[in-house]
């Protein structure tokens, strides 16, 4: 059956495009073994397993003393009840020292992460003593009565013996690194760096720093995408070779091409990627490989490629900086980080309140550009052009509405923080 005559040409949904380059996207073969202190922002290749509990012993959370709740209540009753109960201190531990057994009916001065010795079964805090000096480490005078197991950390209780700490798939955080150290890892097998080489297509393009502002031709403008594109590769852990600007020819974009195909996992490429007489992405490509234009139904960012040149991927973003942007967030980070085994791709959305109207539905679903009002609402950059770059640094994210919707104040709508597209 041949497909209704849509004005906008067969579009592919976002998911399934994604599903589809996900489906290419095996995990590259080869890992690094690096340190722990590197790691940052890398995929591990293996499970983090503990040898041993954290904590290691049961510890106190606090400065105070360790005593066993049984003993003040012994002495409660042997006394009148208006004294104040009172224990010898039969030891001090610090952090880093062992500590002996309690002696029965005595108190151990104890410091916050300092071992509970056996035998305590409750720490107090020392602004509810009061120590006294005497007879060897003196006496502590107690005002509160204590509870079993309270300022008491116990052992395994942060991670168990054995356990999977962090699993293998995991892209590693500043957080990921403590929790691995505190298991006592200094190195992490890791995936290896995706190396992706990088070019812009276009005539028009001009490098900053090679013209001027006031000496730029007609027609003439900056490379931006170039810079962001880069910038968010490299945060995603790849080696990055840039290609530079590509002169809309065929054989110049063959040359490229065939040059990077080799030595990279992934060929990305910006512009170029329409079927006018400029675009000569696909051409090039298919001549060298294989190649599916896709118009993706997302706004910005309709046209998008994907292919292969001899062993590595190609991918081709349209030129339009802020749909380069969007296409780079929503399709080539989630094929990156899989191409490193990482098993979390996908951006969280989270619902908020629109403080804006968007009165006109779209075909197409749209990314718009929108930051968070003071009033905890979103707002939307006024202008949302595929060619507006100032809405990307504006926003701190998008709205990820869905085909056919459009938005009243107060609506709940699908909020996809920049953080979770950029990191
Ligand atoms: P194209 O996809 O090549 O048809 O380009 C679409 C639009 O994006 C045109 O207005 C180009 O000038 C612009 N454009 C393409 N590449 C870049 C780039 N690297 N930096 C900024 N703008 C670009
Ligand atoms: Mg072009």
């Amino acid at each position: 059956m041949r497909p209704a005559i849509n004005p906008f040409g067969p579009l592919k949904p976002l998911d399934e495009a994604l599903a589809e380059l996900l489906a290419q996207a095996r995990p590259l073969p080869g890992t690094d073994r690096i340190a722990t202190m590197d790691a940052d922002g890398r995929v591990l290749a293996q499970d983090c397993i503990s040898a041993l509990q954290v904590p290691p012993q049961d510890n106190s959370s606090m400065d105070g003393y360790a005593l066993r709740c049984a003993d003040v209540a012994a002495a409660r009753l042997a006394q009148p009840t208006e004294l104040p109960v009172e224990l010898p201190i039969s030891q001090r531990i610090a952090a880093g020292s062992a500590g002996e057994p309690l002696q029965p009916g005595s108190a151990a001065r104890i410091f916050t992460g300092a071992p509970v010795p056996a035998g305590a079964d409750a720490v107090l805090i020392q602004e509810d003593c009061e120590a006294l000096a005497g007879a060897g480490l003196g006496r502590v005078r107690i005002h509160a009565m204590p509870r079993p197991g309270q300022w008491i950390r116990s052992a395994g209780e942060d991670i168990r013996r054995a356990s999977v700490v962090l699993a293998a798939g995991t892209r590693l955080s500043p957080a990921g690194l403590g929790l691995a150290a505190s298991i006592g890892l200094h190195q992490l097998e890791v995936a290896r760096r995706p190396r992706v080489a990088l070019f812009s297509t276009g005539d028009e393009l001009v490098m900053p720093g090679a013209v001027p502002p006031a000496q730029m031709r007609p027609g003439a403008i900056y490379n931006s995408n170039r810079f962001f594109l880069r910038a968010m590769l490299l945060r995603l852990g790849c080696t990055v070779s840039d290609l530079g600007i590509v002169p809309d020819r065929r054989d110049a974009t063959m040359q490229a091409l065939q040059d990077a195909s080799a030595a990279h996992d992934l060929i990305l490429s910006s512009g170029g990627v329409s079927v006018g007489e400029e675009d000569h992405i696909k051409p090039a490509v298919e001549a060298l490989g294989r190649l599916d234009l896709w118009q993706i139904a997302m706004k910005p960012g309709k046209p998008f490629a994907y292919g292969q040149v001899g062993p590595a991927h190609f991918m081709g973003l349209p030129g339009n900086p802020v749909s380069s942007f969007l296409t780079f967030a929503l399709l080539v980070r989630p094929f990156v980080l899989r191409l490193q085994g990482a098993l979390a791709v996908a951006p969280k959305a989270l619902p908020a309140t629109a403080h804006f109207a968007w009165p006109r539905a779209d075909k197409r679903r749209e990314f718009l550009r929108v930051r968070h009002n003071p009033a905890g609402g979103l707002e939307l950059f006024g202008n949302q052009s595929s060619g507006v770059l100032t809405s990307a640094t504006w926003g701190d994210g998008v709205v990820d509405n869905p085909a056919g919707q459009t938005i009243a104040p107060g609506d709940s709508v699908a909020f996809i923080a920049f953080s979770e597209l950029l990191s």
